[in-house]
């Protein structure tokens, strides 16, 4: 199984290449297709199964491959528990979109707002975020979701696990309601069934 063969195109396949990825792994074969399909995705995966990659690289194939990606509004948003993550997360975004016409930006809490308001001024389509600094953004009117067409949340049992649940709420509340979703979990626990059920519609399922 290659990369070319789940449907990716020349762009994202060099920068594939350039990491060194041979093969995708368990959770990319699964995901890649699937979101590429506009399918919604419900996975359970931990760190280092190439997680971050199984959305990453299908989500921008589907943003370069629609209208050119010069707005100023937000296409993709991608939820994190931590900056960590989120900083990691941008890290790999910003690499596989290198040679695409697609600009991204991270925001997190913990630091000055403003060189973050600044940089959300100048347009991004691919925003990664923690829940509580983008509800924030949101309120001094520095984001727009009136574009969001995908959804990501990047390790949801942390993120309930960490209280964020009523930030995560507030925001599905202002996205659009036609959108792609995609929910990367280390574990599915109940509470994470009952905020997958009012999240993603008929999803496919992907446990690695
Ligand atoms: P993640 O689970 O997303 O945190 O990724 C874990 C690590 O695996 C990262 O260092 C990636 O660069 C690497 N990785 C992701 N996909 C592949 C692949 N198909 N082949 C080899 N390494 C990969």
């Amino acid at each position: 199984m290659s990369f070319a063969s789940l449907g990716l195109s020349a762009p994202i396949l060099e920068a594939v290449a350039k990491q060194g990825y041979k093969t995708p792994s368990p959770i990319q074969a699964q995901a890649i297709p699937a979101i590429l399909e506009g399918k919604d995705v419900m996975a359970a995966a931990q760190t280092g199964t190439g997680k971050t990659a199984g959305f990453t690289l299908p989500l921008l194939e589907k943003l370069s491959g629609g209208q050119s990606a010069r707005s100023h509004h937000i296409r993709a948003l991608i939820l994190t528990p931590t900056r960590e993550l989120a900083a990691q997360v941008g890290d790999n975004v910003a690499k596989y979109s290198k040679n695409l016409p697609i600009n991204s930006a991270v925001v997190f809490g913990g630091v000055k707002a403003n060189p973050q308001i600044n940089r959300l001024r100048q347009g991004a389509d691919v925003l990664v975020a923690t829940p509580g600094r983008l509800m924030d953004l949101h309120s001094q009117n520095a984001v727009k979701f009136r574009d969001v067409e995908i959804l990501v949340l990047d390790e949801a049992d942390r993120m309930l696990d960490m209280g964020f649940i009523r930030d995560i709420r507030k925001i599905l509340a202002l996205l659009p309601k036609q959108r792609q979703n995609l929910l990367f979990s280390a574990t599915f626990s109940d509470d994470i069934r009952a905020l997958a059920k009012g999240l993603v519609n008929n999803p496919v399922e992907i446990d690695v």
